[in-house]
């Protein structure tokens, strides 16, 4: 056991952990196991969501909403990106996820200033993150000011002239942070992005940092776009789908749909991931009643469970099939005239593969010479095969080489640029792509800038801005001052939480626009402002009428959404109208925008977006169709802009992370009750968990084999460059997942991960494979307030 005095480094204060108030408290009671879920959807899917949005909006209003939901004209879903089709929705596109979200943010439940003058931040820290989200809607804007315990209610022209104030008290603006989260339209997206560039810096991390990051620039690398190639019609022509390091059933429920018709028409599943996950084993559709008795549809046809962070050694091992088939019969398996037209570094490709010995790509994947056979083999003999990804291979030290090795794979045999054939990184918030078309990028081209600049007649600084890891840590060493939020959890999102928490506190101001209290509005600088902001839901009354916005999927299709329902509160304002409050606040008049006129009628918003952004020319006219319209996807047409306009082969190391023996490779996963940080309840479904988040899913032969049991609690320590990070008291769950790796629930784990732990080249942080080891627990779980039992 290792002690306490040994904690080192950056993460020394994370034992600390629940008296910080970083992090939401431990729960006391033991976790109910049961049997793993053998089918996902069905009725239990429809009546979970049912009594969900029930609850938090009542029946009609609730039903009235639910059916508004992905309908054109409708609600864009505040979920996952996952796309609408383009022409014959249901009355019901929506899953029992989106459901949630909607009656999350929708709910009845108010939060008021007489809550506040209630509660102090210390005491409200004491609660769980589920009681926090359980609050309701936040409707007065609130401050924090400097040494007082209590929110308390703040006039809108205050609250912006106290942010303002900060921001130009600064010795510069690069010591200022714009944060922007997925749920932002590209309209306030627009609007941000260009009165940050006009305060004059480009610290404009993103959500993005910390997910999809390595899709894009693997993907940009390679093939010269960094977005999905495919969109859903796609799917109705691949002979295979590839689901890698994703769990649909969970994180983009919908796609179940499309992979339950692709199935019926005889298309090929293959999973590869650590976890078997009930949505890619079988399906149940919630709305197909006459299928509820039935055992669902089998969907994945392979399941490989590589071990955590073998993604590249499996990736390998299948093109080394790939090659030795072609190797049997010449000019049958691979695509010799795509390689020839479109590729280059083909031969340096091949001969690096060929030295690569198959004893370690066994080892490192996990998975047999058979598996890899079939998984091959169901690749060659699909004409067409898409392949989809998520955070399983996004947030690893080599997540751009996973991504680069998906390229390989599918440059083999010419899988991009033809019907039902491409690659779909998925993407888990509803506009986390738009915001980054708009502009939302630390790392913005010159020809962006060059176009905003023409624009709005002005110089947009040139200098590139903080990610979110360098954000954090900027803030840490005190050259950030001031955090602004678009959005989002920028406590529970982001690795290593005790260090982020630090970092917020040695800020003059933190300011976040939210719709509902989460913990870090509790975890502050010096100052706090929170600007409560128009729900996606809701209708948004400006001068010229109701408003809508627009949103992109993860496809690239830009649509509208039409909130329905009237605001929480009168207090309220929407994201464009906070961006251009405080741009007004800020600059006082300082580039002659006019930010009143674009609030007041947004189609001014999107006359600029035309004229700015590539491929959104007529802008207002084009998202006003039915099912709006698709960005430019120059991979369709086998256009690849890299620096040679071809699409590259490249090589990467088998890579493979050594583990001491009382080590294990930990990996983050959301539960089935939760959105990002938004945790709805203390269970996964799925994986028969009840009642609790802190939890360590580990195979029961580690188990036995370090003298453990199931139900021990135990403390959780990372090991980093000689520092050691520690989270308390998880309950071990035998669970079917490889040797030496476990897996625990994303924020609670996030302690874990070292801030300097990331992605090369896209820093996004690397949640997914972080070296722990496993101890008994020392002390006892501590009392809890706010424990919410499964509803
Ligand atoms: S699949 Fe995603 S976007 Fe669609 S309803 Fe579900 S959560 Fe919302």
């Amino acid at each position: 056991m290792q002690s306490t005095e040994e904690i080192k480094g950056d993460g020394a204060n994370a034992e600390a952990s629940s008296s910080s108030g970083a992090q939401s408290p431990v729960e006391t009671a033991p976790p109910e196991i049961e049997p793993i879920s053998k089918i996902a959807g069905g009725p239990k899917s429809a009546l979970t969501a049912a009594r969900f949005a029930f609850r938090e909006m009542g029946v009609v209003r609730g039903t009235r909403t639910l059916l508004q939901i992905n309908q054109d004209e409708g609600i864009e879903c505040p979920g996952c990106a996952w796309p609408e089709p383009d022409t014959g929705r249901s009355y019901f596109e929506f899953c029992e996820q989106g459901a949630k979200h909607v009656a999350d943010e929708a709910t009845h439940r108010r939060l008021t200033p007489e809550f506040f003058r209630q509660w102090s931040v210390r005491e409200l820290a004491k609660q769980s993150d589920i009681w926090l989200n359980q609050q309701g809607r936040i409707t007065h804007p609130m401050v924090l000011r400097e040494g007082h315990e209590h929110y308390e209610p703040i006039e809108w022209p205050d609250a912006f002239a106290l942010i303002a104030h900060e921001l130009n008290s600064l010795a510069s603006p690069d010591e200022a942070i714009f944060y922007t989260s997925g749920r932002t339209s590209n309209e306030a997206a627009f609007l941000y992005q260009l009165f940050v560039r006009q305060f004059g810096t480009n610290n404009l991390p993103d959500c993005s940092n910390m997910c999809h990051e390595s899709s894009g620039t693997g993907m940009k690398e390679t093939i010269g776009y960094g977005k999905g190639t495919v969109t859903l019609d796609d799917f109705d022509h691949c002979d295979a789908i590839f689901i890698i390091g994703q769990n649909p059933g969970t994180n983009h429920p919908r796609m179940l749909t499309t992979l339950l018709h692709a199935k019926r028409r005889g298309c090929k599943i293959v999973h590869i991931n650590p976890l078997p996950e009930t949505g890619v084993t079988r399906f149940a559709h919630p709305q197909e009643f006459w299928t509820w008795l039935g055992n669902g549809t089998k969907l994945a046809d392979l399941f490989l469970p590589v071990r955590i962070n073998g993604d590249v050694a499996l990736l390998k091992g299948i093109m080394k099939e790939v090659l030795a088939a072609e190797e049997r019969q010449p000019g049958k398996v691979l695509d010799n005239e795509f390689i020839r037209t479109y590729t280059s570094g083909f031969q340096q490709f091949k001969a690096a593969l060929a030295g690569v010995h198959l004893g370690d790509i066994l080892e490192q994947s996990g998975i047999s010479k058979t598996q890899i056979e079939d998984a091959a083999r169901i690749f060659i003999e699909s004409e067409r095969v898409i392949c989809c990804w998520a955070m399983g291979l996004t947030q690893h030290k080599n997540a751009v080489a996973n991504i680069e090795e998906i390229v390989n794979l599918m440059l083999l045999r010419g899988q991009l640029g033809k019907p039902g054939a491409g690659l779909c990184p998925v993407r888990g918030h509803s506009n986390v792509q738009g915001d980054r078309t708009m502009g939302i990028w630390d790392r913005p081209t010159e020809e962006f800038l060059d176009k905003l600049g023409e624009e709005f007649d002005f110089e947009p600084p040139r200098r590139h801005g903080y990610n979110t890891v360098h954000a954090i840590r900027a803030m840490h060493d005190g050259a950030a001052k001031v955090f602004f939020a678009l959005g989002g959890n920028f406590l529970s999102a982001p690795p290593d939480t005790e260090y982020t928490a630090e970092a917020l506190r040695k800020c003059r101001l933190t300011a976040y626009v939210s719709t509902k209290l989460n913990r870090a509005h509790l975890i502050t600088g010096q100052q706090a402002v929170i600007l409560p902001c128009l729900g996606r839901t809701e209708i948004d009354h400006q001068l010229s009428g109701p408003q809508f916005v627009s949103t992109e999927s993860s496809m690239a299709c830009v649509e509208t959404s039409h909130g329905k329902l009237e605001p929480a509160s009168a207090h309220l304002l929407s994201e464009p109208a906070i961006v251009a409050g405080l741009a007004r606040a800020t600059l006082d008049n300082r580039g002659g925008i006019d930010w009143e006129g674009m609030v007041a009628n947004y189609d001014r918003i999107r006359d600029h977006i035309a004229r700015v952004i590539p491929g959104c020319e007529n802008y207002n006219e084009r998202v006003r169709q039915p099912a709006g319209f698709y960005l430019p996807n120059p991979i369709r047409e086998r256009q690849f802009k890299t620096g040679d306009g071809r699409a590259s082969f490249t090589v990467h190391p088998l890579g493979g992370i050594e583990l001491q023996p009382d080590q294990f490779l930990m990996m983050t996963i959301r539960s089935h009750n939760q959105f990002n940080t938004t945790i709805y309840g203390p269970g996964d479904r799925y994986r028969g968990i009840r009642n609790a988040r802190r939890v360590v899913l580990m195979n029961r032969e580690d188990l036995r084999a370090a003298e453990f049991y199931e139900g021990q609690i135990v403390d959780l320590i990372s090991h980093f460059e000689g520092e050691k990070r520690i989270a308390r008291h998880f309950t071990i769950v035998p669970y079917k997942i490889p040797r030496r790796c476990v897996a625990t629930y994303f924020p609670e784990a996030n302690v874990l991960v070292p801030v300097r732990y990331f992605a090369d080249k896209s820093h996004t942080p690397a949640s997914k494979s972080v070296v722990i080891s496993i101890h008994a627990a020392v002390t006892e779980p501590p009392a809890v307030a706010g424990e919410s039992k499964e509803d």
